[in-house]
């Protein structure tokens, strides 16, 4: 066994660092000031192919393993998280359910000609008004009519579903019910520019205030039987593993903030003087410094062996959202750390720890919650099924 990163992945993490201290990190104050979608930045991203990190190069992207990727969206959610989360979704909920269900020509048409390794946004419309947790409440319809996928409803908070260069989004839609009387789920590809679909603006937010999430609408969208991702009645599958997938990115996305807030603690507590001498020497901040050292160390290693396993086809599952947990919830007391290490100061606006604390809750409630993450670990543990295999039974029921 070793630790060390292949002189790939060390490439990914070294680049994105680069860049993202030199172009991201400066910005990242006024990003959320402002929250306004960084065009500029995003086309950078692209260039420097970190925008189709784990898109095969015959579809446009970088060809980069899960590992490598991991590491990048540490290093740019280490600067600012509203960046991380535009590449976190464009790449695992826009990209990968593409890349891993597409027949060869959604492949080649929608990766290779319209995303082009992300020069185009693509996004996952799974949750919905009244369909949450509990996807199996999908209300949004896609109806065959003379080969045609007729959809209709509306889709909550997506990400990168509505700006300049979004390309469209894969939206699960009820297609069906099964004998059962579970409803049959069906991914469908709706570009961007096709009739009846619209969207609402962007939301006022606590937190990745320069990323973009719309609510989606669907009256009568019609689309090609041919825009079924895969195949239909799939949808339900596909989602579940888009998701085991990202739950460890959206781990790597905490790290870096995780990160960003020891760094930060750091920095004040050499600087800070108080009774004489600096803050650094009390051992009640020593030990807050040792804690979050130590937890963001743990939760880079569970990221990156979930993002391992994952790289080897290995059940990744339980990792995955042992990973989500752990890092974001490590995420959370980092920043609480650090605002409290920085004092009055750290409550102030425009500091970064008090950017920080906001941003950090959100990633212990998207892409599945502690809650449901925790019932998957558990499960898993009881039933000795896998984790994806659990969830499937958790959700169906
Ligand atoms: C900024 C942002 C970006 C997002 N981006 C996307 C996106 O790109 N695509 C997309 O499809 N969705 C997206 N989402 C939606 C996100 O994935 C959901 O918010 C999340 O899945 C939780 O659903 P909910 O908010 O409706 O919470 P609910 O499902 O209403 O849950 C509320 C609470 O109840 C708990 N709970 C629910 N069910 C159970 C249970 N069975 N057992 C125990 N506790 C339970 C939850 O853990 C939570 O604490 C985004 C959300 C936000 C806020």
């Amino acid at each position: 066994m070793h630790f060390d990163p292949t002189d790939e992945q060390r490439r990914w993490r070294d680049l994105a660092r680069e860049f993202a201290e030199g172009e991201i990190r400066p910005r990242a104050a006024e990003l959320d000031r402002e929250q306004k979608f960084p065009y500029d930045i995003v086309e950078r991203m692209t260039d420097l192919g970190l925008m189709g990190l784990t898109v095969p190069e015959q579809y446009g992207g970088s060809g980069g393993d899960f590992v490598g990727y991991n590491l990048a969206l540490e290093e740019i959610c280490r600067a600012d998280t509203s960046v991380g989360i535009t590449m976190e979704a464009h790449v695992s909920l826009g990209c990968a359910p593409l890349v891993a269900f597409g027949t060869e020509e959604q492949k080649r048409r929608y990766l290779g000609e319209e995303i082009r390794g992300g020069r185009k946004l693509w996004a996952f419309g799974l949750t919905e008004e009244n369909a949450g947790t509990d996807a199996g409440g999908t209300e949004t319809t896609a109806e065959l009519v003379d080969g045609q996928w007729v959809v209709n409803g509306s889709k909550k908070w997506i990400t990168n579903g509505g700006t300049e260069i979004t390309g469209g989004v894969t939206a699960i839609a009820k297609t069906g019910t099964r004998e059962n009387g579970k409803p049959e789920l069906t991914a469908i590809i709706v570009p961007q520019d096709t009739p009846g679909f619209t969207r609402g603006p962007g939301y006022e937010k606590l937190g990745w205030r320069a990323s973009d999430q719309r609510q989606l609408y669907f009256e009568d969208v019609t689309v090609p039987e041919g825009n079924t991702l895969g195949e239909r009645g799939k949808g339900f599958r596909q989602f579940l593993s888009t998701l085991d997938a990202g739950r460890v990115a959206v781990g790597a996305l905490s790290v870096g903030l995780a990160q960003a807030c020891l760094d930060e603690a750091l920095v004040r507590a050499r600087e800070r003087r108080q009774f004489g001498r600096s803050i650094s020497e009390f051992q009640a901040i020593q030990f807050k410094l040792a804690d979050m050292a130590m937890e963001v160390e743990l939760a880079r290693n569970m990221v990156l062996k979930a993002a391992w396993l994952k790289d080897e086809g290995r059940p990744f599952g339980r990792e995955a959202s042992m990973a989500k947990v752990f890092a974001s919830e490590a995420a959370k007391r980092a920043a609480d750390g650090a605002v409290q290490i920085w004092g009055g100061e750290g409550f102030m606006e425009g500091s970064a720890v008090a950017r920080y604390w906001r941003q950090v809750k959100i990633n212990e409630i998207g892409e599945g919650t502690s809650e449901i993450n925790r019932q998957i670990i558990a499960r898993s543990l009881l039933t000795d099924e896998t984790a994806t295999e659990a969830k499937g039974k958790m959700v169906a029921q």
